[in-house]
């Protein structure tokens, strides 16, 4: 599918009047409209809850938008509780992962009432000393193995540092229980950005049958299943995007063949996306600031890994638009990098693109998720601002771009001074 941005060349140069490059900007519409259709696909689901995982994009602004679409959050750290916090969320509108958490973020999660999710057995005496059990509180599962979709691994549970064998599983049920602990939920995180319709259905036909089990085991009311993130989107323009509705549709099939049956029909469905609900509504604008012709053909742009970590960290796929050009032929094949004196600081290799002339404006796609938010300060770069763009075409800037004064705000420099 070809890939069309959200903004144009005439908008970004008027946006650049007051907002110079480089910097990330968000379509509110494109969010909105995506967090409904995700509701709608688990409508079915009277409990159906989607907590965003702060980590993918840790903005109150969008938090907010989303909010107001009745969306909670998913934190794991004690900064992410306070963000939430600030929002305005409250109680069960907060997942607490765990994930060799401290024990002041397990106390803040408590104090908060977030519904905390222990990602091992021995966090059930680490979290006694700390705060009384909740009546609700959820486990994570990792069943081991490879985790396979008809017959292809999408990844390997048994590397992975997250959940509990199926046999702690049972064990912290019944030492919960035992704690007074009285509705249960399973979570699991068993694959990243699957692009396939059938990542969440195969998910939630492994957790609905371990709940099943688990419920006969331990006799506990297990009243939710957390199906995580892992619902990805097409960085590539070749791939098909996953269809909500016939995902939501997938796992209400599943519900029916193994809960109903069971008497377990009253358990919510949980989610907690990030990458779906905002990658394909944040692009990161920077501009052409040099070309250099050696032993290959080289775009230098404003921004750098530090603005978008995933090319340099994974050798991730971000599609790139030459706002202006987007009906120009692909004829040149460019090396787009950034200014960090790392090797890996390129956007793109060997990318057919239109020939880019110096000040051209590229919009990078697919970056409204783990894209500013892994942003860092290598070679003493600055973060960059963060834009909104409204629904009445209006753009609001949802964050500053960082100022050398910030970099120094740690640093005191007095201990310095000559005696
Ligand atoms: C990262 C993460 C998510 C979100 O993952 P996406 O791939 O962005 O959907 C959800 N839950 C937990 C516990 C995570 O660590």
């Amino acid at each position: 599918m070809e890939k069309k941005p959200f903004v144009t060349l005439e908008q970004v140069q008027e946006i650049v009047k007051q907002y110079p490059t480089p910097f990330h900007i968000y379509d509110e519409k494109g969010i909105r409209e995506n967090a409904r259709k995700l509701k709608k696909a688990f409508s079915w689901n009277k409990g159906f809850q989607e907590y965003f995982a702060v980590k993918a994009t840790p903005n109150p602004y969008l938090m907010k938008i989303l909010k107001e679409e009745g969306i909670g959050a998913d934190c794991s750290s004690y900064t992410e509780l306070l963000l939430a916090e600030r929002i305005g969320l409250k109680g069960k509108e907060i997942m607490f992962s765990s994930n060799v958490t401290p024990e002041e973020d397990f106390r803040l999660a408590a104090q908060m009432g977030a519904v905390i999710n222990f990602d091992d057995i021995t966090h059930i005496d680490f979290y006694e000393k700390i705060a009384p059990f909740p009546e609700t509180m959820c486990c994570r599962y990792n069943p081991g193995g490879d985790f396979k979709i008809h017959n292809q691994i999408m990844d390997s549970p048994q590397d992975a540092k997250y959940g509990m064998t199926r046999s702690h599983m049972k064990e912290a049920f019944l030492k919960l229980k035992e704690k007074g602990v009285k509705h249960f939920g399973i979570h699991s995180f068993l694959a990243s950005n699957t692009v396939t319709n059938d990542y969440y259905p195969t998910l939630a036909k492994l957790l609905f049958e371990t709940a099943v089990e688990l419920q006969k085991e331990t006799g506990v009311h297990i009243a939710f299943i957390n199906l995580s993130g892992g619902v990805g989107v097409p960085y590539l323009p070749e791939q098909e995007s996953n269809d909500i509705m016939v995902i939501g549709e997938g796992v209400r099939k599943a519900f029916e063949e193994v809960l109903v049956p069971a008497g377990m029909g009253d358990i919510a469905i949980f989610t907690e996306l990030g990458r779906f609900m905002l990658a394909p509504y944040g692009h990161l604008i920077a501009k052409a600031i040099h070309e250099k012709h050696t032993y290959k053909e080289y775009i230098g742009l404003d921004a750098c890994a530090v603005d978008l970590m995933r090319p340099a960290m994974y050798r991730a796929y971000h599609h790139i638009t030459v706002l202006g050009k987007e009906d120009m032929p692909c004829d040149y094949v460019y090396d787009v990098t950034g200014g960090l004196c790392e090797n890996n600081d390129k956007f793109a290799i060997d990318r057919k693109l239109p020939k880019i002339e110096i000040g051209d404006y590229l919009a990078l796609h697919d970056t409204g998720a783990h894209g500013f938010s892994m942003g860092y300060n290598y070679n003493g770069k600055l973060r960059s601002a963060e834009l909104l763009l409204k629904e009445n075409g209006e753009v609001k800037m949802i964050r500053r771009a960082e100022t050398p004064e910030d970099y120094f705000a740690t640093l005191d420099f007095s201990g310095l001074e000559e005696k």
